[in-house]
């Protein structure tokens, strides 16, 4: 059993929280919402009165925070985790952020004497749940070894990427992966939609064929093919076209801080602004297939 300081119990949070707790750590949480606190503290934590309070006795700190000035402020802040938690504590950060904060707050932490890692996830409010998540994780070997039997209570597969902040550089370049072939995948239904073409068919035809990608074979954007995709059940999500959007922005932000050439990247992120832009950000992203047809 270890002391886990649990900071952030929203949507991902909340049952990233309560598979620690299943598997037997003691947590003592925090949320500045009362109801995700108290929900947190039904499954068994214990309230913790702020965020000094939470991770004053841990022995490992986890944090699950909206972005980057978030994680910023929790950490580097007044009352802050770095002046508040036990030397020797090992920190992680769960949140999507940019890469240039994981760094700089990491680099902090090494400083105060903390061992630190990045590791966002991928596998959404299912994966959290199911404790199925796929883990991408930056920091050294050593804070690795120690953070891995934490993060397997909490995920399916747990992939150290490399020193700190390389677990997000992970989750950006993975996720603007899935944007622009998200869009390619709703294009070529689309076009089959005018060519008078089965969507059975296309589907039948892409998943084994050269077009095959998660989009069309797990996720796939029209109602039929993949009956558990978010098509299914009028674009409930899923993972919001908002977060598709977050992520896509902290591609660009990164490409353009590197020099590295992302010209599709970039119409992912311009599409999907659209789409939200007129309403739509709380929709799944695969619902950006109603945008390209031009349905309002
Ligand atoms: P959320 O908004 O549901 O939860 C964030 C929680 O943090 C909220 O409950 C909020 O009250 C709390 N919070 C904010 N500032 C705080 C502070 N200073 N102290 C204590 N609590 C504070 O967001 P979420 O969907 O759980 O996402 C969390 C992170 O996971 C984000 O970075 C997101 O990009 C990433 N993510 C989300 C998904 C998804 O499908 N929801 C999937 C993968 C990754």
């Amino acid at each position: 059993m270890t002391a886990i300081g649990f900071i952030g119990l929203g949507n991902m949070g909340g049952p990233m929280a309560r598979n620690l707790l299943k598997a037997g750590h003691a947590l003592k949480a925090f949320d500045l919402s009362a109801a995700a606190l108290d929900a947190a503290v039904q499954a068994g934590a214990t309230k913790a009165s702020g965020l000094a309070d939470a991770v004053a006795d841990a022995e490992i700190v986890v944090t699950m925070l909206p972005a980057g000035p978030h994680v910023r402020q929790a950490y580097l802040g007044e009352g802050g985790i770095l002046g508040a938690a036990r030397k020797g504590a090992l920190l992680i950060d769960c949140s999507t952020i940019d890469v240039g904060t994981a760094r700089e707050v990491s680099a902090a932490a090494e400083t105060a004497g903390f061992a630190m890692v990045d590791a966002p996830v991928s596998g959404g409010v299912g994966g959290a749940e199911a404790a199925t998540l796929t883990m991408m994780v930056g920091g050294t070997e050593a804070a690795f070894a120690r953070a891995r039997p934490v993060l397997e209570a909490m995920g399916r597969t747990v992939v150290h990427c490399g020193g700190p902040g390389n677990g997000q550089a992970a989750k950006i370049c993975n996720n603007m992966l899935l944007g622009i072939s998200m869009i390619g995948t709703c294009e070529a239904f689309a076009l089959a939609e005018k060519l008078g073409l089965d969507h059975q068919k296309l589907f039948d035809v892409a998943s084994k064929s050269s077009g095959q990608c998660w989009s069309v074979t797990t996720y796939c954007p029209v109602p039929g093919p993949v009956p558990t995709s978010p098509a299914n059940r009028d674009y409930q999500a899923g993972f919001t076209a908002d977060m598709m959007v977050k992520d896509l922005r902290l591609a660009q932000d990164a490409a353009q801080k590197s020099g590295a050439a992302t010209p599709l990247g970039a119409a992912a992120q311009a599409l999907y602004s659209l789409y939200t832009g007129s309403g739509h950000g709380a929709a799944d992203f695969s619902g950006i297939i109603r945008m390209l047809r031009g349905e309002s």
